[in-house]
């Protein structure tokens, strides 16, 4: 179902705010522009004083937003305004205004803290608000807690909610230069509001033929009086009716069907939903069990679970492996999978009690909850209560293994254990893996890319060796929600052929209603201003949800995102005296300690939350209790990642929602012009790859030391075994093969499974340092996130918080931060430069004279400063001296000819989208792209118009990314050709006009494909592959705003002795 989306008028920004208030009506018809003076109606005298107190109101909120140190606070505002007017100003008069202009005023509490400008000058701030009077006032809220943090006092603020915008580049880009601080552009910008003002009151009028319109903005006006949040006997004294102040029970709240109803009443609704689905409920299938089940199982499931028949999916899947098939189960998330490992075992237990098995979860938080269901379940079960369960992971201590290896029956371990730990030792494994009966993977599509192509190597290794033991028969089952060509994916991975896929799902479901949500334009008369941002959009809605008892879950691509969204929703729920709703929502997100990560779990388990903010940390299935609503704020990267959040709502029997809000992005705005492409394009295959000598090589290092290596080992490695044992192994006379001694002692340290380890940096609390509490770590860091986290002077989020970085040092990796409210966020400058430096092949690339390189980079990443940053206005430009993060890796190139740079010189495309976009669209192509990375060209450095020193060569680049290595060499290999015939019939074959994720455009681009020109990668690639170009047919792309070049052609990057040129 289309919508049409109204563009009459700007939109609320704040969309539960109104939402509770009654709005002032206003007409719908476009008044297209013409402005209408207000001598066309008749002002009752009323409107003439209230516009006499705006425009007082409009010049000194003018003045004070332009000396940016300056709080609004109301006093500070006020005394001001009663100054011009020369008599007192009433807060009502205030409510009316914010009544009739409700998305230009903005006129709430705020947290005191949220106040500060600077960090520095709270001693300033408080000498300021205690000359103040009344409204700003009010007793320190007593020990209403945020976590451990303590709450803070409440400000009454009023300001215009949008700031005049600094002329923009590039509207994407979402920043704007502080407004201008010449009077003229202050003088101009009074004079627009006056206006506004003016049409207000005209539309007021207009609007209200019948009723009194005086009569109608007074009333209106009642509820925009704010409501001091930390006072408790104002808010319930002001208590409003509709809203009610109370949260809705979630077991009580309205249908979604009537929620989504009420969403399109409201008056911030602008057309938001532009494409909206119906999942109809579905009921169980249930399916018998043949053989049956022995009574102590049934009883066991029954007692234990309330389990009394089976879904169909489940008993297929427990009869295919009575058949002694494999099995893949790929069925909705919380369809009872489980089941499918655990009620097997207990027969392979009642057939044999010395049978053992392995479950394997990728996080070891999913394992910690899967191993308590298996243990109840056992101790339910009569004769199998004594069986022995144990996690075995990095974490589990030494002096406990050997007691695991000799007497557990199930563990529950992972990949990285069975490849460095289990593997390696299996002579004091041998009990164990001779009686596996089943191995059990869930979420089979955490293995792919690199991880997963070493993973399949692992499986291999573990399956020779227990052959090597006698176990033949051991069954692996495995499960995902999301993954195309299940059995595709698992006869890959696991190297077996006898799969039985199940897909047919017997579980019930609740309806689910999925909206795809565009935020509205700023401005619908002005589109360059752009959209509102997905934060605001989605944070809203939340707030709406969560006040009508539905739990939410807030999914955001990245850290920062998920920080920031909690950062806004604790001031608007404030804002709104909503404490009670802010108590129980939560951020959530990887970097936090285990003790917070357990502890929201927890929460969020025992019901007690109504939101949760999470990265997709939270995408997979730990078991965070049921939420009824899932908003995606900005489309989560791949297709699985979206059925995958989707899944985290709705279970069972109730409805649900899962609303995909969109950003800015292309890739955003593709699927909300395609929303259906959401839903029937099957979800991107699981690559791995097999025939890596890179990856292989290594494994078969290892397993040589497992048991030494014979050709006939090729059932399990393939075919490129016998060339690797000649080449890199050591042959016996007896014709086995034994690991080189330079892999000695330990092959496995060799390999690491996941990529190297990234260094971490430690963030220290400093806040409280008193006699009882020290400086408190409160997160770690990656190396390369800490560089675009962690700078002197910047802001670190945590849990909504912001945190001022006072020290880094990066030599010991610590970084001590203390808690300082404020007011804006800091975003840091950077660019990374990515440097061929030498080569190590090259190769040709067929029918043309070019080449493609292989070789070492150097890649080479700046922070060079930091922007302070306010509703999207650029405060303050920061600049910071820090180190360079530097790193060598191995990459693949290919110089853009010289020719191609001068013709799109003359045509004026710029080279440096023409690159970037050539640069995805090859990425886009190359197997494994998910480890490869490119120079991604940023737009504040391509647009800057002056003059730059960092000229980069036209070269498209690629790169192992930190611990990835070989996947560019594998690259290079890959089907013997560069894939740039590939690319370059996508691009040709795409019929969207400026470039979409089919051509140009990557999901993974680290600067969202703002830089991008489809025609210029067009270009580049044909004259790569030494295709014609009709010079004449191009048009050209010249404007005025001509930016600086960033671009020179590249040099020679000088090969390593004898290096041959392979054929293409
Ligand atoms: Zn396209
Ligand atoms: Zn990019």
């Amino acid at each position: 179902m289309k919508r049409k989306v109204d563009s009459t008028e700007p939109t609320e920004e704040d969309v539960t705010s109104s939402s509770t208030k009654k709005a002032v009506k206003k007409p719908r018809e476009n008044n297209k522009g013409k402005k209408k003076e207000k001598d066309d109606i008749v002002w009752p005298d009323y409107f003439h004083d209230l516009f006499k107190v705006f425009k007082a109101l409009n010049t000194v909120l003018a003045f004070v937003s332009s000396r940016k140190h300056l709080a609004m606070t109301f006093p500070v505002v006020r005394s001001s305004v009663e100054n011009l007017l020369k008599r007192p100003l009433d807060l009502a008069k205030i409510a009316e205004l914010k009544a009739l202009l409700p998305n230009l005023i903005k006129f709430a509490y705020i947290p005191r803290n949220e106040l500060r400008i600077h960090a520095t000058q709270s001693q300033d701030q408080k000498t300021k608000r205690k000359s103040s009077p009344d409204y700003s006032l009010s007793a320190p809220s007593t020990s209403q807690s945020f976590g451990e943090y303590e709450s803070e006092e409440q400000v009454l603020v009023l300001e215009f909610a949008e700031n005049s915008r600094g002329k923009k580049e590039n509207p994407s880009l979402g920043l704007s230069l502080p407004p201008s601080l010449a009077p003229a552009g202050l003088k101009k910008l009074v004079e627009k509001r006056n206006e506004r003002f003016c049409e207000a009151v005209n539309e007021l009028i207009g609007a209200a033929s019948n009723e009194d319109p005086v009569a109608l903005i007074q009333a209106a006006s009642y509820d925009h009086i704010p409501v001091n949040p930390s006072s408790k006997s104002t808010s319930s004294a002001k208590v409003d009716t509709k809203d009610k102040r109370t949260i809705i029970d979630p077991k009580d709240r309205p249908t979604i069907d009537a929620v989504i109803a009420e969403v399109e009443e409201q008056d911030w609704y602008k057309g938001q939903i532009v494409d909206r689905r119906i999942f109809a409920s579905r009921e169980a299938a249930n399916g018998t069990l043949d053989p049956p089940l022995s009574e102590t199982i049934q009883q066991a499931l029954s007692n234990s679970r309330k389990i009394t028949s089976l879904y169909s999916h489940q008993s297929s899947a427990i009869n295919a492996l009575s058949r002694e098939k494999h099995i893949i189960v790929s069925t909705s998330t919380a369809s009872g999978k489980s089941v499918i490992y655990q009620v097997p075992l207990l027969r392979f237990l009642e057939d044999d009690i010395d049978s053992t098995a392995v479950f394997i979860y990728p996080t070891k938080a999913l394992a910690q909850d899967q191993r308590s269901a298996l243990e109840q379940l056992l101790w339910s079960c009569p004769g199998l209560e004594h069986i022995k369960v144990a996690t075995y992971d990095g974490d589990t201590p030494q002096d406990q293994r050997a007691g695991i290896r000799e007497t557990a029956s199930v563990i529950f371990t992972n990949f990285d254990m069975i490849h460095a730990s289990i593997l390696p030792h299996e002579e004091l494994w041998r009990r164990f893996l001779k009686k596996i009966k089943l191995v059990a993977v869930d979420e089979l599509h955490s293995y792919s890319d690199l991880f997963g192509s070493h993973v399949a190597q692992v499986i291999r290794r573990f399956r020779r060796v227990c052959a090597a033991v006698g176990n033949r028969r051991m069954r692996f089952v495995s499960c995902s929600a999301t993954i195309s060509n299940p059995s595709r994916h698992m006869k890959d991975l696991f190297g077996l052929e006898d799969i039985e896929e199940i897909t047919e799902d017997g579980a019930p479901s609740g309806r689910k209603d999925f909206l795809v949500w565009n935020p509205p334009p700023i401005d619908p008369m002005a589109p360059k201003l752009g959209r509102h941002s997905s934060m605001s959009e989605a944070t809203a809605l939340m707030r709406f949800l969560m006040k009508r008892g539905v739990r939410v879950i807030l999914f955001c691509k990245i850290r920062k995102a998920c920080e920031l969204a909690m950062k806004t929703l604790r001031t608007d729920l404030s804002a709104e005296g909503r404490l009670d709703i802010l108590e129980k929502v939560m951020p959530y997100r990887g970097g936090y300690s285990q003790e917070d990560r357990r502890r929201i779990e927890n929460e969020a388990f025992s019901g007690n939350l109504l939101g949760i903010v999470a990265t997709n940390a939270l995408e997979l299935g730990v078991d965070i209790g049921v939420l009824d609503a899932v908003i995606m704020m900005g489309f989560p990267y791949k297709i699985a990642n979206l059925r995958q959040q989707t899944g985290r709502a709705g279970r069972r029997t109730r409805d649900s929602l899962a609303v995909l809000v969109a950003d800015g992005l292309p890739i955003d705005q593709h699927y909300v012009n395609n929303p259906s492409d959401l839903f029937d394009k099957p979800i991107d295959d699981l690559i791995i790859d097999l025939e890596s000598k890179v990856i292989l090589e290594p494994h078969l290092q290892c397993a040589a030391q497992e048991m030494p290596l014979s050709k006939e080992d090729d059932v399990y490695f393939g075919p490129l075994l016998r060339e690797l044992c000649d080449s890199s192994l050591i042959k016996t006379k007896d014709g086995w093969y034994h690991t080189h001694p330079n892999f000695l002692p330990f092959p496995a340290k060799h390999v690491s499974i996941r990529g190297a380890e990234e260094e971490k940096y430690t963030v220290v609390d400093i806040t409280k340092v008193t006699a009882e509490g020290g400086p408190k770590i409160i997160e770690e860091v990656e190396l390369s996130r800490a560089l675009f986290e962690i700078y002197e002077g910047g802001v670190f989020m945590h849990q909504g918080l912001t945190f001022i970085v006072t020290e880094i040092s990066h030599d010991s990796k610590i970084a001590r931060v203390m808690r300082a409210d404020v007011n804006w966020i800091t975003s840091p400058r950077d660019y990374t430069d990515i440097d061929a430096v030498q080569t190590y092949r090259i190769r040709e690339i067929k029918g043309s004279p070019h080449r493609a390189f292989y070789g070492r980079v150097d890649a080479k990443t700046v922070v060079f400063g930091f922007f302070k940053i306010r509703n999207k206005t650029i405060l303050d430009v920061v600049d910071v001296d820090s180190p360079s993060w530097d790193r060598q890796a191995t990459g693949l190139w290919i110089d853009v000819p010289r020719y191609v740079l001068n013709l799109m010189k003359s045509k004026g495309i710029n080279a440096a989208e023409a690159i970037h976009s050539a640069q995805h669209a090859l990425l886009n192509r190359f197997a494994l792209a998910a480890d490869l990375k490119t120079e991604c060209k940023a737009p504040q450095k391509e647009y800057k118009a002056t003059k730059t020193e960092r000229k980069r060569p036209a070269r498209l680049i690629f790169y192992d990314s930190a611990g990835r290595s070989g996947v560019s060499s594998k690259a290079f290999d890959h089907g013997k050709i560069i894939p740039v015939t590939w690319a370059n019939d996508a691009i040709e074959g795409c019929k969207c006009e400026s470039g979409c994720k089919e051509c140009v455009h990557s999901p993974s681009c680290r600067e969202g494909n703002e830089v991008s020109s489809k025609l210029g990668a067009q270009l580049i690639l044909r004259t790569i592959l030494n295709l014609e170009i009709n010079e004449d047919s191009i048009p050209s792309q010249m404007d005025e705003t001509d930016t600086p070049d960033t671009i020179i052609e590249a040099d020679y990057v000088r090969p390593v002795d004898g290096v041959q040129v392979e054929a293409g």
